[in-house]
């Protein structure tokens, strides 16, 4: 059996690798030991590891008779190093009892301090401190703090106790208590205890100790402790460590102290210590509030025109030694720590260091000017920032300065925050758009055809509808921010308004959405501007120096592609062509193509929309010039595009001269029960190919022109969607090379192109051996892909999937983050079985996990050419893609 306690500080701290190792003595544990290590003044303590918190869990609450006689030697350790026994009531030993999983647990057991103090102790305490009022204070804190985590005992009571005594002297705060009013407080916390629990406050130590341990281990199944675990995603089985540590004290007099510190400002990143302080304070007093903690440095004192000196100022050599010891802790670590520390009698101890949590600005200062002083190489810089994280510097966000009244929330759909008057239908949302009124688009939920709308809002909120539903996809690719399912809000379509919570909204009142918290808010709240400039450019042009996959958009529109050139796109993944059907211009011709009740009605309105398309295809080519753009011919079912209401029907019959009667005849014909496995895909370019021929004219026709007028001819690839047969494929792009063959006729010129398909079908995975005798390039689309692969409808899967990840069944929304040990064997498969027909067949991916960090590191691993995703998460997969390619080459 290996050693379950572990010690450190002291004479000795073991050199097993144990020792040291997070998943054994926790996170805090580890540091402990590695600081005791490289010679930092650390106050000799042990840890109780992990491993044994995970047996006596499983035991049902049973210490193993090996660790008493353990613990009793750890013990022995630090009384030797401290030289005070524990529990000698001439000068006894106290101690801290800490908890510590692998990583930092909000839901764990709160420290105990001064573990030790009895009513014989405390006046051994006294006299070999020559502070009688310190011993008291320590006494009363110690019977608080173990009442409140150890016992379980409400600790209001301590505090009203506390309140009555400042009261009747008359004192403020609690410096003004001497030690005779803190001797009568213990009195009363004594009889507080002996009260509730009916038995008095532990008077044993041993008894004490062996109590704040369990307390420790069983705080590991608390249900704070599960509810933390189940947000981030935290193993059950890890348990906790437990560190036993010598107490020092900050709150022996004015030459004490305590206090946290970065040693680099966490919220910018500049290289400036960060920190606060208290004198004559002990443990969480300068979180808690209770005083207001002074400034760590004289210029943070002076900026801030704080009276109350800083720790510089007022312990100028204590301070030196901290700072000494923040550089030293930056080397070894390597990067930025969050610090605890206590001065004591002017001796600096140190009692915590951790890499510090910082905002995606200051990871990325840090990480630029870490590799600048010689710190960290750029490998380890890239490594280091998180690529999620710089979503946060991507879109607008809210001053944070800004006063907000806040009238309900939903769901985080889609960074960013946005501000606008509310607007309740598209056409509205375009109309006023375009009078230059910034708008906010409220609905209930969203789809295809309000496309216009979103795109000419600021801001999307809907009533219904999850992470995935087409409000939060669509915004996130246009990086719209969108809040969507507030479950909160109710229109009125008639009144044309709508409620939020209590507060009743008209159409046209102001409101501002954050889509990074999904709060929605009354008025303007204003807001910053993204920078892409400075350490964010040089971080990602470290990254694109060790990447491997290229990184493309999915793009539609000439200012969707120009948002996505300047991410640093290199190439559009995938141009969906059917908003380019909803446009306002054009929806009646599309409308009187697919209700035509012959070729030739069809083929009128197939010649409105040529030049239409033409002339979309056109702008894109320029905007992307010489870059490859990936066109997807159309895709969703028919029926998406028919009028809505007699109303959308007269006004079609009028315009192309068909009677209304025919026209609904023809849509009931279109009616599908399942659209989503309906007459959609290459399914439409098979059964209507003048659609699809059309389209390619389109492609070739703009393709020839912009290489007449720039010079710079566009490598187009044409892609089939929703392919499942090898025959669908073939019979397309026979239809397509005819096309282009008849352009470049015309046109007296000949362009590269390339045609391919989507694998988003697992038929289509399962045979792409076959298909890729035809396909020039597999873009697996992962959307369709999971949901045909799952049987799971994305539109509907918000119902059930929220209990599904909760109960691990996904370990995250699969169409989130790619399901990588279902879905990602059909993306292996198709990308093989490709590869084995066509050694140099192009590969991408083009669903919403082209965006999503650990989906990007599986299509490294698969040897994917390319990612693409929505323009405004072009950085973070440029920056996934490089760690991805690091890790693999590392590996
Ligand atoms: P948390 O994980 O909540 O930060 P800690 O175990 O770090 O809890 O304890 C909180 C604070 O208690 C520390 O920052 C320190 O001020 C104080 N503390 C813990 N152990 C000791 C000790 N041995 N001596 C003095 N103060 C201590
Ligand atoms: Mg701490
Ligand atoms: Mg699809």
């Amino acid at each position: 059996m290996s050693k379950q306690v572990y010690h450190f500080g002291g004479s000795a701290t073991s050199d097993e690798p144990r020792a040291k190792d997070k998943t054994i003595v926790g996170g805090k544990g580890a540091n402990l030991a590695e600081m005791a290590g490289i010679g930092l003044p650390v106050p000799p303590g042990f840890t109780i590891t992990t491993e044994e918190c995970v047996r006596y869990l499983a035991e049902g609450g049973e210490f193993a008779a090996e660790l008493q006689a353990d613990v009793a030697a750890a013990l022995a350790h630090i009384e030797q190093a401290v030289g005070k026994r524990f529990g000698d009531a001439a000068d006894p030993l106290l101690v801290s009892v800490r908890s510590g999983a692998r990583v930092s647990m909000p839901g764990m057991m709160d420290t105990v301090l001064n573990l030790g103090l009895n009513d014989a102790t405390v006046e051994g305490l006294a006299s070999v401190s020559g502070d009688a009022r310190f011993a008291w204070d320590s006494y009363r804190r110690f019977i608080q703090m173990y009442a409140d985590v150890v016992l379980g005992l409400d600790h209001h009571k301590f505090e009203d106790a506390l309140e009555i005594v400042k009261e009747d002297n008359g004192f403020y705060a609690d410096v003004d208590l001497d030690a005779e009013h803190w001797r009568q407080l213990v009195g009363e916390y004594k009889t507080i205890v002996a009260e509730e629990l009916g038995r008095p406050f532990p008077q044993d130590v041993h008894e004490q100790l062996w109590g704040a341990i369990r307390a420790v281990f069983d705080s590991w199944d608390s249900d704070r402790a599960k509810v933390y675990r189940r947000l981030n995603d935290i193993p059950g089985d890890w348990g906790t460590a437990v560190n036993v540590q010598a107490m020092v004290f900050g709150n022996m007099g004015d030459t004490s102290a305590t206090g946290v510190a970065f040693t680099r400002d966490p919220a910018t990143g500049e290289r400036a210590y960060y920190g606060e302080w208290l004198v004559n304070a002990q443990g969480e007093d300068v979180v808690a509030g209770i005083r207001t903690p002074q400034y760590l440095t004289r210029t943070a004192r002076e900026a801030a025109g704080a009276k109350p000196l800083s720790m510089e100022e007022a312990m100028p050599e204590a301070y030196a030694e901290l700072a000494r010891v923040f550089d030293l802790l930056e080397r070894h670590y390597r990067d930025m720590q969050d610090i605890e520390f206590t001065v004591e009698r002017g001796k600096l101890w140190m009692l915590q260091t951790r890499s510090g949590k910082r905002t995606a600005r200051a990871a990325l200062r840090m990480a630029v000017e870490m590799v600048e002083e010689g710190l960290i190489d750029r490998k380890a810089a890239i490594l280091r920032v998180d690529p999620m994280a710089l979503d946060q510097l991507l879109h607008p966000t809210l001053d944070p300065e800004a006063p907000r009244e806040v009238l309900g929330s939903g769901l985080p759909a889609s960074p960013g925050a946005a501000s606008g008057a509310i607007v309740l239908d598209a056409d509205t949302a375009e109309r006023r758009a375009a009078l230059g009124e910034a708008v906010v688009l409220v609905r209930v939920e969203t789809s295809p055809e309000d496309i216009h709308g979103m795109h000419a809002a600021r801001g999307i909120l809907t009533a219904r509808g999850g992470m995935t539903s087409h409000a939060a996809v669509v915004a996130r690719g246009m990086g719209r921010p969108c809040v969507s399912g507030a479950s909160s809000i109710s229109i009125d379509m008639q009144a044309r308004t709508l409620r939020i919570g209590a507060r009743q909204l008209a159409e046209g009142d102001v409101i501002t959405l954050d889509g990074a918290t999904g709060q929605i808010m009354a008025g303007e709240v204003p807001t910053i501007e993204p920078e892409l400039v400075g350490d964010f450019g040089t971080l990602i042009a470290w990254a694109d120096a060790e990447r491997r996959m290229k990184v493309r958009a999915n793009a539609e529109t000439p200012a969707d592609c120009h948002t996505a050139r300047q991410f640093g796109a290199e190439g559009v993944g995938l141009c969906r062509t059917e908003h380019m059907f909803f446009d306002a211009g054009r929806i009646s011709a599309v409308r009187q193509m697919i209700l035509a009740e012959d070729i030739a009605g069809r083929a009128k309105a197939l010649a409105k929309l040529l030049p239409e398309q033409r002339a979309d295809f056109r702008a894109i080519f320029e905007v992307m010039s010489g870059l490859p753009v990936t066109i997807r011919l159309l895709d969703p079912p028919l029926h998406e595009f028919l009028p809505h209401g007699d109303a959308e029907f007269a006004e079609l019959s009028e315009t192309i001269g068909i009677g209304a009667e025919t026209l609904k005849r023809r849509a009931d014909e279109l009616h599908e029960f399942n659209p989503m496995l309906g007459h959609r895909g290459c399914r439409l370019g098979i059964t209507f190919p003048e659609i699809y021929a059309m389209q390619a004219r389109a492609i070739f026709e703009a393709a020839c022109d912009v290489a007449e007028s720039s010079g710079a001819a566009p490598v187009p690839e044409v892609m089939i969607p929703l392919v499942a047969t090898r025959k669908e494929l073939s019979i397309l792009k026979a239809l397509i090379d005819k096309t282009a063959a008849e352009v470049f006729a015309d046109k007296g010129r000949t362009l590269e192109y390339l045609v391919g398909t989507m694998i988003e079908l697992p038929r289509a995975a399962l045979m792409a051996g076959e298909i890729a005798e035809d396909a020039a390039f597999f873009s697996f689309g992962t959307n369709d892909l999971t949901q045909t692969t799952l049987g799971v409808s994305r539109d509907d899967a918000a119902r059930f999937l929220g209990p599904y990840v909760e109960q691990g069944i996904y370990p995250r929304d699969p169409f989130v983050s790619l399901d990588i040990e279902g879905v990602g064997q059909l993306v292996q498969m198709g990308a093989d079985r490709g590869r084995a027909t066509r050694a140099a067949i192009k590969l991408g991916i083009c669903g919403e996990h082209g965006g999503d960090p650990a989906s990007i590191a599986f299509c490294e691993k698969v040897g994917l050419d390319y990612v693409s995703a929505s323009p405004f998460r072009v950085p973070i997969a440029r920056l996934a893609a490089a760690q991805a390619a690091l890790s693999a080459s590392s590996r």
